[in-house]
């Protein structure tokens, strides 16, 4: 018998080859909950990974969304970002599994996401240079970990790369054309140029809803040499 880690609702593990074979794959949910994760599948924007059937035909064109366009359109960005891939669609059961993880300091949710983030790895990034998004020294200090670091941990050649000058809430005070056109929020860790230059690299987050923080976190890594940026996050927003 198994506890569900979100609702502690207790479930029997179905036995699956994988499982009896030892090369784990061991259910966390109970599927109540796990029926309510939407996971990303079907045709997507080859860009930013969102479902494309979810979407007015008005709004893609040739397997990108408009907004990708508008992103690849803009000189300013053009160039600084290869692809997103998402496990989930953003919609209200995850929104509370990832605020009780991130604001709550459930970190133990974690793990949730780790099965499936080492398969995306494996099959977008294979031998990719990883990353996340820093939190600011303040939020760091005030929450006790960051959660994009907990889900990136599990991947291989893992780095933390890039620290937070502007604080998250500060930032997103200010319009997106004031964000948008201010210098980024990042800056690169001392000391691990070694580690960007000519790397294929990933940057992990909980959410990609814009694509701005990963744009602007991969420009400051392109700054320093990067060959690729692309991202791997929880939810697409
Ligand atoms: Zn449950
Ligand atoms: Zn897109």
């Amino acid at each position: 018998m198994s506890y569900c880690l979100y609702c502690d609702t207790p479930f029997m593990e179905q036995v699956s080859w994988s499982t009896f074979c030892g090369v784990g794959e061991e259910e966390q949910l109970c599927s109540a909950c796990r029926s309510k994760l939407n996971k990303i599948s079907g045709e997507i924007c080859t860009v930013c990974g969102r479902m494309l059937l979810t979407l007015d035909e008005r709004y893609y064109n040739n397997h990108i969304c408009n907004d990708c366009t508008r992103w690849n359109e803009n000189k300013m960005w053009n160039g600084v970002f290869q692809k997103n891939r998402s496990l989930y669609e953003y919609n209200e059961f995850l929104k509370e599994v990832i605020a009780r993880f991130k604001y709550r300091g459930d970190v133990v949710l974690a793990t949730l996401f780790h099965q499936e983030i080492q398969k995306m790895y494996d099959k977008h990034f294979p031998a990719h240079i990883v990353t996340y998004i820093p939190l600011s020294q303040e939020r760091l200090w005030e929450r006790g970990f960051n959660q994009a670091e907990e889900v990136a941990r599990v991947l291989p050649k893992c780095h933390s790369l890039l620290v937070r000058l502007i604080d998250e809430e500060k930032q997103s005070k200010k319009s997106r054309n004031e964000r948008l056109a201010k210098t980024t929020p990042f800056t690169i860790k001392k000391g691990v140029e070694t580690f960007i230059r000519n790397a294929d690299i990933i940057i992990v987050d909980d959410i990609y809803t814009t694509g701005s923080t990963v744009r602007q976190a991969g420009k400051v890594l392109k700054q320093v040499g990067a060959n690729s940026i692309s991202s791997l996050t929880i939810a697409r927003g």
